[in-house]
């Protein structure tokens, strides 16, 4: 049997494709990753990045707190008799998953929680290989695989994360643990600037480690962090330990002078945010799609989420180096649903 739409990748963006995709009566395939330690390890779960997050605060339809609550005393009575009733506590970022996945089986799609291992795209139709050995032939594919933040490789970054550990300032750093306490943030680039700058607003200081005494960072983002008064960078350092127990997570980080190895000193405090970088999950399609200088899938027609193949479609994490946010991948996994609904009509194919 050949497949109308293979969808690799569960993150919002596969979510979002299998829902559209599916409502078009395109019943497709989507593979949601192996559910295997490694996975879990290397940051690339089935469900991706938000099952390895908690509260999500900015995902438009779940404010924070009690929204049965919300729904019942702050809805006006005339709309509130068209909606069902509802229950829970905002939503965390695994029950936001779990109910993407929900939705997107409800309209039939079928899921295989498997990772493809290599894909041809050199023939039509497309053949995709599980880790099982098995061939997957599809007329279309969506890549929906996301993106891996990268972590130093520390055993105490990996013991404290979800517990003071992150990679993620924008998801996380308004959380309660972080507010009015000291925060550490690894990184000379774009990223460590935007998330310190960000965590600044919360946080009583922010300390920059960055492990030469440059920043790779544009200069007005440079500046910025520079004149920002809560902020001091810790020139020509690494991290070399996060410190912390079972009960508190993080509270402190021991650094090490990168000209000096003699030379340590430990900061107090209850965050450490990883900014060192993405890494895209393309290892799989084996440079058959193009991708720009940072190892992301580019979108090939503007505004669109077509890639250098033909029928094939990128959507979520793995072609966006700039926005990556839950809201955004979903969007973009609507788009290519949308193109590869299109595109297989045009083909013949309803
Ligand atoms: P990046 O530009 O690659 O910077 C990574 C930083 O992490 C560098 O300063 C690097 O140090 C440091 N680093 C990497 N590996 C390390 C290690 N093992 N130990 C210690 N430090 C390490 O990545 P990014 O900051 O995530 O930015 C990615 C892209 O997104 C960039 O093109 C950036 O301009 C863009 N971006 C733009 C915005 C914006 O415009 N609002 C915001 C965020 C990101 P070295 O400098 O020593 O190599």
């Amino acid at each position: 049997m050949t497949e109308k739409v293979v969808i690799i990748g569960s993150g919002p963006a596969g979510w979002a494709a299998a829902i559209y995709t599916s409502r078009a009566n395109l019943e497709p395939l989507l593979f949601e990753g192996a559910a295997t330690q490694e996975n879990f390890d290397i940051g690339r779960p089935p469900l991706g990045q938000l099952a390895i997050t908690t509260e999500v605060e900015n995902y438009p339809g779940f404010p924070a707190g009690d929204l049965s609550a919300y729904l019942d005393n702050s809805i006006d009575e005339k709309k509130r008799k068209y909606m069902a009733p509802h229950s829970g506590e905002g939503v965390s970022g695994p029950e936001l998953m779990e109910l993407m996945r929900q939705q997107g089986i409800n309209f039939g799609t079928r899921v295989r929680t498997e990772d493809i291992e290599s894909v041809d795209f050199s023939e039509h139709p497309f053949k995709l290989t599980t880790q099982g050995g098995e061939t997957i032939e599809a007329l279309s594919v969506i890549v929906a695989t996301g993106a891996r933040a990268n972590y130093l490789g520390l055993e105490s970054e990996n013991r404290f994360k979800n517990m003071g550990v992150s990679a993620c300032a924008v998801c996380d750093g308004a959380l309660p643990r972080f507010r009015d306490n000291p925060l550490v943030v690894v990184g000379g680039g774009d990223s460590a600037m935007e998330e310190s700058d960000y965590l600044s607003k919360f946080a009583s200081k922010v300390y920059v480690v960055h492990r030469r005494d440059e920043l790779r960072a544009s200069k007005i983002m440079a500046d910025r962090v520079l004149e920002n008064p809560k902020i001091e960078v810790k020139w020509n350092s690494v991290i070399d330990e996060v410190l912390g127990d079972d009960v508190n997570g993080v509270t402190a980080v021991r650094i090490r002078s990168s000209k000096d190895e003699s030379q340590t000193e430990e900061l107090e405090a209850a965050g450490y945010f990883a900014a060192i970088g993405h890494t895209p999950n393309t290892d799989f399609l084996g440079g058959q799609l193009e991708m720009n200088e940072k190892g992301y899938l580019t979108w090939t027609v503007p505004f669109r989420t077509n890639t250098s193949v033909e029928g094939v479609f990128a959507a979520g994490d793995v072609a966006d180096d700039y926005y990556r946010q839950a809201i955004t991948a979903a969007g973009s996994g609507c788009m290519a649903a949308l193109d590869a609904e299109r595109w297989l009509a045009a083909q013949g194919h309803h």
